[in-house]
């Protein structure tokens, strides 16, 4: 740590006591150590903030050993740089989220050019770090810029620290220009004592001037931690549950089912793997975030190889080569490791036709419900449909079809897939407020599913002929799920709007064959008995499905404070999308800093319609 940073971190230590969250953002990630620094100061604090988000910005991230290394002989702080570590790969450009001690340190990790990723920010920080040395790198901010400077304090608030390290003695009066004419009061200017001729600059965000409350146009006020009632226990529900529970929020979650997960999230397994699109388009980048959030959700909280696995996902590009050539054996390759720098493995690419995902993995949703119901301040309410909402005296009261009152609560957000749209509707009918606002939020469809399933046998099983991974393409195939002592395979689903006459089992099942004769041609002849045979199972569920594909997160009624809140629309990637839509939403709610680009937060915006 360099001269005066114990005094420094004891500073800001003393200034978070009082706060649940202190964000902090760093202009330069680089080896991770004033990274460390803080996450080793606010774990040692027993009077510290519920939650320390860390913003850090990186032109390219250095490799995962560097981190570890960089902390010399500090075993402290290499066991952090371990956890960290551990989840170091997939480093493209844009956001990425660690959700680190139990998920109450966010590092939010922007990689890429350092303005661009500055102006994709949505929160105010409560610190600042500006490294002052950007040398020949054209990605890191320049602090000599006038529009850097400028870009910074549109992420600060009154009273935001701010501390310029590594600054030339030639730089210093540039630097205090450009921070007072930014709304900065410089307080101190010391030299480093490490032999470098460099300086540091410490200064308070107050500018003489009054600050426009819009300056983050799309930002609300941190809500008060208090009370909230959600509406639907599936995995919308239940990761919206347990990412405001971790933030210390109460919450009820209320199914009109006995049991949680009773709707599309009751799916026996299902299959989490980025979209891959030519130009990297909002859906891909999106989901690319969200499975690495929700890959971390799985291994914290599930039983891999029982309930998850990192299997790897094959995607088939249909309608190229009409045969898989197979050799499962290279397969067996470890490319989910680590250190793995990209999610697509381009090595993989030449295994067979088609793209291997070595992020993909295999997850039995219901388990994942369960587990973050079981979060500490999550409160389960089964039998519950809710018939109605009403709000008065800044409380919501949601009650059942005979208007008994089953739970009230600051704030609601609805989670319940399609059922959302009726409550809405009939709240709006009362007030006409919000029936113009609910005109933005995009229509949403029920898309019946039906999933084939059956165990594998001795007898009928050829069992080498089962890819030792999921296959997706035309459908998807996901083989050796453990069903309690035995084993089952599944594939599927069938796709069909609800408004339409349901068709029958029979003939969803003869289409999910034919999807798979064309992921895995051999497979499907040897498995064709089965599907003719009463050996076939069924599960079927129904996917809300927005017009445009994307999930709806976000306040539907208006104000600083909205109360009125949704997470619904998962489409056919609930278990891609749920946790970073959590993340999203308890983002909003707190003023915390966003999981992902601002950009690519108003592509789920619930009002974008
Ligand atoms: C056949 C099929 C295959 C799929 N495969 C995959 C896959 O491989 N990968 C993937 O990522 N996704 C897959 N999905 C999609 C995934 O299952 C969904 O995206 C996800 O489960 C949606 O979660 P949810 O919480 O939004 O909705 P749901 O799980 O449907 O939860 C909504 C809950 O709200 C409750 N509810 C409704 N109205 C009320 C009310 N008024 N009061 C109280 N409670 C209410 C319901 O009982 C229900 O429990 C598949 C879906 C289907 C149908």
């Amino acid at each position: 740590m360099e001269a005066g940073g114990a005094q420094r971190d004891q500073a800001s230590a003393t200034r978070w006591q009082s706060l649940a969250t202190w964000r902090v953002l760093n202009t330069d990630f680089g080896d991770g150590q004033a990274f460390f620094a803080k996450w080793l100061a606010w774990q040692q604090d027993a009077q510290r903030p519920r939650m320390l988000h860390y913003v850090a910005f990186c032109p390219s991230p250095v490799a995962a050993a560097v981190l570890i290394d960089r902390c010399g002989n500090n075993p402290e702080r290499q066991a952090l740089a371990r956890t960290l570590a551990a989840q170091w790969f997939g480093l493209v450009a844009g956001f990425h989220r660690f959700l680190l001690a139990d998920g109450h340190v966010c590092l939010t990790l922007c990689v890429g050019q350092a303005m661009h990723l500055l102006r994709q920010q949505q929160f105010r920080a409560d610190s600042v770090l500006l490294w002052c040395n950007p040398d020949d790198r054209p990605d890191a901010l320049d602090p000599l810029s006038l529009w850097s400077v400028k870009a910074l304090a549109r992420c600060c608030r009154r009273g935001t620290s701010l501390r310029a390290i590594q600054a030339q003695p030639t730089d210093l009066p540039m630097l205090r220009s450009h921070l007072k004419q930014c709304g900065f009061a410089v307080t101190a200017e010391t030299a480093l004592t490490n032999g470098a001729a460099q300086y540091q600059l410490e200064a308070v965000f107050d500018p003489p001037w009054t600050l426009k409350a819009s300056r983050q146009p799309a930002s609300t006020d941190a809500l008060p931690i208090q009370r909230c009632a959600v509406i639907g226990a599936g995995l919308a529900g239940a990761s919206v549950a347990a990412a405001l529970a971790r933030r210390g929020w109460q919450v009820w979650v209320l199914d009109q089912a006995a049991t949680a997960a009773a709707g599309a999230s009751g799916l026996p397994v299902g299959l989490v793997l980025p979209h891959v699109s030519p130009d990297d388009c909002h859906l891909s980048r999106l989901s690319r975030a969200g499975v690495r959030m929700m890959l971390q959700q799985a291994r914290w909280h599930l039983q891999t190889g029982q309930q998850w696995a990192p299997s790897g996902v094959l995607e088939r590009q249909i309608g190229g080569t009409p045969q898989l050539p197979a050799p499962w054996s290279d397969a067996g390759k470890d490319w989910s490791r680590p250190g793995n720098n990209a999610l697509i493995d381009p090595a993989a690419e030449a295994l067979t036709p088609g793209i291997w995902h070595a992020s993909g993995a295999w997850i039995k949703p219901a388990e994942l419900v369960n587990a973050w119901l079981a979060t500490p301040g999550v409160h389960f309410l089964g039998n519950a449909g809710v018939g109605s909402l009403q709000h008065a005296a800044g409380v919501w009261q949601l009650l059942d079809e005979s208007g008994v009152v089953l739970c009230t609560a600051e704030r609601v957000v609805l989670a319940n897939a399609c059922g959302a749209r009726d409550l809405l509707k009939s709240l709006a009918s009362d007030e006409p407020d919000l029936a113009v606002r609910l005109q933005h939020l995009p229509a949403t469809q029920g898309m019946r599913g039906l999933l084939s399933w059956a165990w594998h046998t001795e007898a009928v099983d050829p069992a080498l002929a089962f890819p030792p991974f999921p296959v997706n393409g035309a459908g998807s195939l996901i083989s050796k799920i453990p069903l309690g002592d035995r084993s089952g395979w599944f594939t599927g689903s069938s796709y069909q709007p609800e408004n339409q006459l349901e068709r029958s089992d029979t003939d969803n099942h003869d289409r999910n064959f034919a999807h798979l004769q064309q992921l895995v041609p051999t497979l499907a002849r040897a498995l064709a008995p089965v599907f003719a045979s009463t050996a076939i199972n069924t599960w079927k569920g129904s996917r809300c499905v927005s017009t445009d594909r994307m999930p709806l997160v976000g306040p539907l009624d208006a104000g600083p404070q909205p109360s009125l809140w949704i997470c619904a629309a998962m489409g056919s990637r609930g278990l891609s999308f749920s946790v970073l839509c959590a993340e999203l939403l308890a983002a909003r709610m707190g003023a915390e800093p966003l999981p992902v680009e601002a950009s690519l937060a108003a592509a789920l915006d619930a009002l974008r319609g």
